[in-house]
């Protein structure tokens, strides 16, 4: 893994991500992590982890990704930064205060989050990992068998289900956003709790047909998020601006169209939660220097002209839960690499962006 990890970085890559609630990623310990950190310290990179968990073992995830940093040298991003579920309602103080401690003592740490409440995963990373052993094939014969459907059932409704963040699932925060299978495409846009009412049927029974029946390619909505949360987290100095954003199904998290917008209309303009400054150092300085690109992210002699010209007073989010596919308002003008992209609002159809790789002194054009 380390040889792997070494070649990719020699090739342009700007650092390591990790899944770790996701099966296969759920399997690598703190030890191995750590390992693989080192060689990516050693190139100038940095480790942009999906914690273990968002939700139970939220804080003790958040310290084993801020320990792996310490012990490797290597600089972490904290990925959606997100305190989420009833037992994480009001603590993201506690996650800050850890993020505070890591910085005074010298390590070098940022986060991204969305300005949004609800997450957006598959309805398969629910499953415990042990269900989805053996890969896709393997998950849908074992949710045909009995034995193995009731095990899944008590983990998921009366355990807390390590794929669900070590929290009992409620099935009323669980809403359908894409499917694979066009005879299901009534079921989008409702949770399983509506579905399972309707049908007459548990919630875990409507999940785990959903399923089968959608051979696992079944999209979310995962409505588990705290507002006071999201605005403590988005203030912080280490932050800046993520989607976390998924392109596909049909009624995908709005997130993907409106995260930028929403910071500068919602969160700076409406609720004063940051400056106009604050917002804009957040999606462009800040993240331009943890990803170390080259003369990018700020508007300054010599540096490259990619320039987003909005409207202060009516730029704004138009992306909705219901009709997610919806771009800013309020942009007139964008140029990449000093080239017209969006000119009054259109798209000029050039593609002036390159893809940038890694070096040691900062990325280049691939
Ligand atoms: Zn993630």
């Amino acid at each position: 893994m380390r040889t792997l990890l070494g070649e990719g970085l020699r090739q342009g890559a700007v650092g390591m991500s990790s899944g770790l609630t996701y099966t296969p990623g759920m399997y690598a310990g703190t030890a191995e992590l750590v390992e693989l950190c080192r060689v990516v310290a050693q190139y100038g990179g940095f480790h942009a982890p999906h914690q273990r968990s968002y939700g139970a073992g939220a804080l003790e995830g958040y310290a084993e990704m801020v320990e792996i940093a310490r012990q490797s040298g290597c600089p972490v991003h904290l990925t959606h930064a997100t305190m989420n579920f009833g037992v994480n309602q009001g603590r993201a103080g506690e996650l800050l205060d850890l993020v505070d401690r890591a910085l005074a003592d010298g390590v070098d740490l940022t986060l991204d989050s969305y300005p949004y409440l609800p997450g957006s995963t598959t309805l398969a990373a629910l499953l415990p990992g042990w269900a989805t052993e053996g890969g896709p094939q393997a998950t849908l014969a074992r949710l045909g068998e009995p034995d193995a459907r009731e095990r899944i059932r008590y983990e998921v409704e009366e355990k807390g289900s390590d794929g669900c963040h070590g929290v009992v699932t409620d099935w009323a925060t669980i809403q359908l956003s894409g499917v694979r299978d066009p005879a299901l495409a009534g079921a989008v846009g409702r949770t399983v709790a509506e579905l399972a009412a309707e049908q007459g049927r548990s919630g875990t029974e409507v999940f785990l047909d959903l399923l089968r029946r959608d051979e696992l390619a079944t999209t979310i909505l995962q409505h588990v998020g705290h507002e006071e949360n999201v605005r403590a987290i988005m203030r912080h100095r280490a932050h800046t601006v993520g989607s976390d954003g998924l392109l596909v199904g049909a009624r995908p998290h709005p997130r993907a169209w409106g995260t930028f917008p929403r910071y500068l209309a919602r969160y700076s303009r409406e609720l004063g939660v940051l400056t106009l400054e604050e917002a804009v150092a957040r999606m462009t300085g800040r993240p331009a220097a943890r990803l170390r690109l080259d003369r990018r992210g700020l508007i300054a002699p010599g540096h490259h002209a990619d320039l987003v010209l909005f409207n202060p007073g009516t730029v704004r989010d138009t992306a909705t839960f219901e009709q997610p596919r919806q771009p800013a308002a309020g942009i007139e003008h964008v140029y990449v690499n000093g080239t017209a992209v969006v000119r009054q609002g259109r798209t000029t159809g050039a593609r002036p962006g390159r893809a940038l790789r890694r070096t040691d002194r900062g990325t280049r054009a691939a």
